[in-house]
């Protein structure tokens, strides 16, 4: 069974860990960051070369780059927010870049006129509506049609998917999926949402867990869901970096994760001392236990006693 392990980045020095942690696609890019870093909106060049360069260092290996995800703890000093009590309920990620359509059409034109120079995917975040969908890919056809009318090449056959980070989206994906090539699961947000817990709210961090029997079978199910549809799922987030979860995902039939890069060894080598007939087996079992503490000992006895058999 080949399991496509990919790695999370911000910037382009990350590559530097990328090399080193053998990771076979860059499973998320996180294009906030450049814009963070300045002191206003970067322009579609500044963007195009960024791009490219994120492309050249990716070597040949696929990068999926996600539309700008700001608001909830990442705010641009050149923009004005409205005060929120809530902000990762609020004004954010893909509610922002449908709001500030010139802003989003200038990062779909310099995302698309990057892809020409190397395998390039587009993934929206936060989406948790069919609208959502209808209108970026109306302004990914416009744009392209833009690119097209100028002469100026871009991939056609550009891949679009979503990340699934809000519940409402797991719901309804059966929806969703019909109008996008792709599906990520970002378990970051998913958590915090399923289990209502404050991903960087210290005092509730021992309620945040990706082992908690709901955010299981959450995920459990929008890989089904996949699979019926023939679309494509990674599972991408930090939960992918922690074994435990890995190995679930690998019983839930999951090909596809993406991490932090010092984690895909780690991840790696677990895949390799591990089955999916005996993963699949322990997801059975999981999946009617009641809590997260039962489900941790379990998976946490399974794997290092197969670990221990190969050694
Ligand atoms: C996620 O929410 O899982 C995710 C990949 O995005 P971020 O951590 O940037 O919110
Ligand atoms: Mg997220």
């Amino acid at each position: 069974v080949e399991v496509k392990l990919g790695a999370n980045i911000s910037l382009l020095s990350d590559f530097e860990l990328v090399e080193k942690s053998g990771a076979d696609h860059i499973g998320l890019y996180r294009t906030e960051f450049p814009f963070l870093a300045r002191e206003r909106f970067p322009s579609e060049e500044e963007q195009v070369t960024l791009y490219r360069r994120i492309l050249e260092a990716a070597n040949g290996k696929e990068v999926t780059i996600r539309t700008l995800d700001i608001g909830g703890d990442k705010f641009l000093s050149y923009l004005d927010y409205p005060r929120e009590d809530n902000p990762y309920l609020g004004w954010r990620s893909i509610r922002v870049s449908l709001e500030l359509r010139n802003v989003f059409r200038t990062q779909i034109r310099a995302i698309l006129r990057a892809s020409a120079l190397g395998p390039l995917r587009i993934l929206s975040p936060m989406i948790s509506s069919v609208k959502e969908i209808k209108d970026i890919l109306k302004i990914l056809q416009e744009e392209k049609m833009h690119l097209q009318e100028k002469g100026i090449s871009f991939d056609p056959t550009i891949k679009i998917g979503i990340l699934l980070e809000v519940p409402a989206a797991v719901i309804i994906l059966e929806k969703l999926i019909k109008h996008v090539d792709f599906i990520s699961v970002g378990t970051n947000d998913l958590v915090q949402f399923v289990l209502a817990v404050d991903r960087n709210n210290q005092k509730v961090a021992p309620l945040y867990n990706p082992l908690h029997p709901a955010v299981i079978s959450t995920i459990a199910d929008v890989v089904s869901v996949c699979k019926k549809m023939k679309k494509p799922v990674v599972v991408c987030g930090e939960a992918a970096a922690n074994p435990k979860c890995a190995y679930l995902y690998l019983g839930m039939g999951v090909d596809q994760m993406s991490m932090n890069a010092p984690s895909v060894p780690i991840i790696k080598q677990l895949i390799r001392h591990v089955t999916q007939v005996d993963a699949k087996e322990a997801l059975r079992s999981v999946l009617a236990m009641d809590d997260a503490e039962e489900i941790e000992v379990f998976v946490d006895t399974i794997i290092s006693t197969g670990s221990k058999e190969v050694q």
